[in-house]
């Protein structure tokens, strides 16, 4: 995990295009959030190109205040829905309760897929929520800007 090797593939990888999420997705992606509240919640965001078209929410298995994980079985289904229908993995989202909108240590430990945005929504009693997105290759935190619509 060289800093050399990490902002090669940044180069390669925004180039300045940015995920755009329509306000139906992200509406959904919030009420989801909402509503596990105050355990954290977890979901797949799915489209073609720079486009999110679909929103698959997943149990969260920990039914945990502080990680998720996604049910292997659930996330099997959800990976062949999606190549039937040929779309890509784009975001991975999961909620933080009373938590910054940041990547936790398990977060960044776990961050398996270097192709999807990492989406992080942080939620607090009031059920304020603000939204974090990030790349997260070979441990390093990138802060990548989407277009939440
Ligand atoms: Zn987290």
């Amino acid at each position: 995990m060289s800093r050399a090797a990490h902002l090669k593939y940044d180069d390669f990888v925004t180039s300045g295009v940015m995920l755009i999420i329509p306000s139906n997705i992200s509406s959904a992606m919030l009420e989801h959030v909402k509503a596990d509240f105050p355990f954290e919640c977890c979901g797949l965001l799915a489209g073609k190109g720079d486009a999110v078209s679909h929103i698959y929410r997943m149990s969260n298995t920990d039914k945990s205040k502080v990680t998720y994980l996604m049910d292997p079985a659930e996330q099997m289904r959800v990976f062949k829905e999606m190549r039937s229908l040929e779309l890509e993995l784009k975001a991975i989202y999961h909620s933080h309760p009373n938590h910054p909108a940041w990547p936790s240590r398990t977060d960044i430990e776990l961050a398996y897929y270097p192709e999807a945005v990492y989406i992080i929504i942080s939620i607090n009693d009031s059920r304020e929520t603000e939204v974090g997105s990030f790349r997260i290759i070979n441990k390093e935190i990138t802060v990548e800007d989407i277009d939440l619509q």
